[in-house]
């Protein structure tokens, strides 16, 4: 390759496996104000690295405790042994032999962010792309690599990790694209290419703003699972890939590097139901039933996404049962959220559609035999069965045998089909019989709500009335996409 066509080489910018180089690409990509990575120019490498390189001789001369310190603060948790940051930056004497001055802070900053002469250019290729590397770079340059355990220090006798100049620049532009602290910071990956390209526009756009004034966000907007659903919110698109959440920090105080993963059909699912549009009611039942006093239904809700997927239907079951035993249930309501449980049991547990229809069908039958109960007192002792799986099932069989053959019965058939009480108690691992149970509570309030039914036992306290929506999650809920300062 000639000298040319190497320089040329360098200025084409490419999606490494790497994913915080693909995080620092994309916002790259953003800072040149180009929509799309197709469309970025070779020229426009140049063009991003002006404002990063604007950006960072602006926050090396001032300091991070100070009220407009924030990007330098920022820089602490990427580049924390850089011209830029280091503690000793403005110590010692410049080049002209007296006390180092802004400008020889900023020199030193500027040359930092060069591509360095052709010369010094190893014989080696990029780690990330495999084109040809501009130098070997460790914890000054690059953000934590791979885990924790990786102290991402250079050992001794080792030149660093090779990287060519635009991989090099995606981790220079990386602090654009992530969700900034001022301590650990929070990156959102997914191998979903538009959804990446789209998350990061977002941030750089928001960070643009904190970088040029030096002033901190607001607090909120910090709960690393509601990053995720913010960016999934604000999505148009269907997601072809899962979302990976890294939360990092390359402080010399203390290094950081976690993982948090959602796989695409449960990240999908969120998407569509956060967005709203037939699913808004369903959604904000969905946000209430998480909430509690010391925590916001948001908050609980993209953190259970993470942690515990399943606890969603779980939680949205006993709101159902909750609202159904209140002084005035809301029928429709209760019926939107029964269609949420059904598509979570579709499209993020792939559930067969036959043993679903079968338990709704069971659930309806059960349904048309505490519909004419008046009282609360019924469906709170079905409720407390499904906790019990043995008395669940005693009291399955009792009610088949009170009906059994009668004429007047409210079903036919048995109530239970062999089928469904496997589905319901076979305690095998592939057999999620506890998620089966919480359906078929779903299914009785929702056909029941169907029926308008109401406890008539006013007298009796109703202890299930479930919370309103809390205040901060209606603003999350009606907020503009880029409002992150109501979550906590
Ligand atoms: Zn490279």
């Amino acid at each position: 390759m000639s000298e040319v066509e190497a320089e040329v080489e360098q200025s084409h910018l490419v999606l490494s496996p790497h994913p915080l180089q693909r995080v620092g690409a994309f916002a790259l990509v953003a800072l040149a104000a180009r929509e799309d990575f197709s469309q970025f120019r070779p020229q426009d490498l140049p063009k991003a690295m002006d404002q990063v390189l604007a950006d960072s001789v602006r926050a090396s001369v001032r300091e991070s405790k100070a009220a407009d310190g924030f990007w330098q603060k920022v820089s602490l948790s990427f580049f924390p042994n850089a011209p830029m940051n280091h503690p000793g930056r403005r110590k010692g004497k410049g080049p002209s032999g007296e006390p180092k001055t802004d400008k020889d802070v900023q020199d030193a900053v500027r040359s930092w962010l060069r591509i360095p002469d052709s010369g010094s250019w190893p014989n080696a290729g990029c780690a990330l792309c495999g084109r040809a590397a501009v130098g070997f770079y460790g914890k000054r340059d690059m953000a934590l690599a791979e885990s924790e355990a990786y102290r991402n220090t250079t050992p001794r006798g080792h030149d660093g990790t090779a990287l060519c100049w635009p991989c090099l620049c995606s981790f220079y532009a990386l602090p654009y694209g992530c969700q900034l602290t001022g301590g650990s910071s929070i990156a959102l990956h997914s191998w979903d290419d538009g959804f990446l390209a789209s998350s990061v526009r977002r941030r750089v756009n928001r960070n643009l703003q904190f970088s040029l004034a030096g002033t901190a966000p607001k607090p909120g907007g910090r709960v690393k699972e509601v990053v995720a659903l913010r960016a999934l919110r604000s999505y148009g698109e269907r997601l072809t890939d899962g979302v990976e959440l890294l939360v990092f920090n390359n402080n010399n105080r203390g290094q950081l590097l976690e993982k948090h993963r959602l796989d695409q059909p449960l990240a999908e699912w969120l998407r569509k139901t956060c967005r709203f549009g037939d699913l808004r009611v369903a959604f904000t039942a969905l946000v209430r039933a998480h909430a509690s006093s010391s925590t916001q239904g948001v908050v609980s809700l993209a953190r259970n996404a993470f942690r515990n997927p399943e606890r969603i239907v779980g939680q949205g079951v006993g709101f159902m049962a909750g609202s159904l035993l209140g002084p005035e249930p809301d029928h429709a309501e209760l019926v939107d959220v029964a269609k949420l449980i059904c598509s979570f049991a579709d499209e993020v547990l792939l559930m067969n559609e036959k043993d679903r229809s079968e338990i709704q069908a069971t659930a309806k039958k059960l349904a048309a035999v505490l519909y004419p109960e008046t009282s609360r007192g019924r469906l709170r002792e079905f409720r407390a069965q499904l906790r019990n799986s043995r008395q669940l099932r005693s009291w399955l069989l009792s009610r088949d045998v009170v009906f059994l053959g009668r004429e007047d019965a409210p079903f036919e058939g048995p109530l239970v089909s062999e089928h469904v009480m496997v589905l319901l108690f076979d305690p095998s691992q592939d057999n999620p019989s506890w998620f089966h149970r919480d359906l078929l509570l779903a299914g009785v309030v929702e056909e029941l709500a169907r029926l308008g039914w109401t406890a008539k036992d006013e007298s009796e306290k109703p202890d299930d009335e479930v919370e309103k929506l809390r205040e901060d999650d209606r603003k999350w809920i009606n907020s503009d996409d880029d409002d992150e300062e109501n979550e906590r």
